[in-house]
């Protein structure tokens, strides 16, 4: 049985990052589980022995400090685009030594052309791997830009305590904005999409789903000032202002994420 050879690469950028926490990693998830075709949906239960996607979408963060993988899947929590949103192989490469998401679901794409020829373990590694980087890249302190540094790691007041502004964006706007709901719930109201808009959003691969994700992301970056001084204080309306977006990137994340396992899996 061949090896998934990506599994075994060194990294040139470990980091420790988290994306998305539990409610939007799930319900990216689960909106893609629901629009599996039913080709795709049989052949991946072939190796997830129908444990939902939810359940795995979250495996690349609990691993992201573990031996082999810490190496191996280092840099996939984010992915990098230049000053124009986008995001070519010279740019990742320069920049990140082609550890991104981008490149890494180029890789899995490849590698998972005879997907049948491989060991069920490796094949269930990668469907773990997709779940989570699609899901990833489409989190706004996950996109990265050549110009700017925009991860977001410093104080702020949300809702009257302290967080860092990346963590807001991973799990505070969501489990803001809609107080009490649970993954099912977001993925209930964000799978409504018309068939003629995913058509639209799915085009391509993760270059251009990338594309899309930082071009509509780019703003955050002047929402809040960080000048190492004042500590921004962000209270509901902030909420109410970043809700939509957050919306949007999870919404865009699921259904991109079925075309990736159906465009895979469907065959
Ligand atoms: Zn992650």
């Amino acid at each position: 049985m061949k090896k998934l050879s990506i599994l075994t690469l060194v990294a040139l950028l470990p980091e420790l990052v988290m994306a998305w926490g539990y409610i939007g990693h799930k319900a990216i998830a689960e909106i893609a589980e629901r629009n599996l075709t039913p080709k795709a949906k049989a052949n991946i239960e072939l190796y997830t022995k129908g444990t939902p996607l939810h359940e795995y979408s979250l495996w690349m963060d609990e691993v992201v400090a573990t031996p082999p993988y810490k190496k191996a899947l280092a840099g996939w929590h984010a992915s990098i685009a230049d000053v124009d949103c986008t995001s070519p192989k010279v740019v990742r490469d320069r920049y990140r030594g082609g550890k991104d998401g981008v490149t890494a679901m180029e890789t899995l794409r490849q590698e998972l052309k005879e997907y049948k020829t491989l060991s069920d373990s490796t094949v269930l590694t990668a469907i773990k791997c997709i779940v989570h980087v699609v899901a990833d890249f489409h989190c706004p302190t996950h996109v990265r830009y050549v110009d700017l540094h925009n991860e977001g790691k410093y104080p702020v007041t949300f809702l009257g305590e302290r967080w860092d502004y990346h963590a807001v964006w991973d799990t505070g706007i969501v489990e803001a904005y809609h107080k009490g709901w649970d993954f099912v719930k977001y993925a209930e109201h964000l799978n409504t999409l018309p068939k003629s808009e995913v058509k639209k959003i799915t085009k391509g691969w993760a270059q251009e789903w990338f594309e899309d994700s930082a071009t509509q992301v780019r703003p955050i970056i002047y929402w809040v000032v960080n000048d190492g001084k004042k500590i921004e204080k962000l209270d509901n309306k902030f909420v109410d202002k970043c809700g939509p977006l957050a919306e949007k990137q999870m919404q865009r994340a699921g259904y991109r994420l079925a075309k990736a396992l159906n465009e895979i899996f469907g065959k």
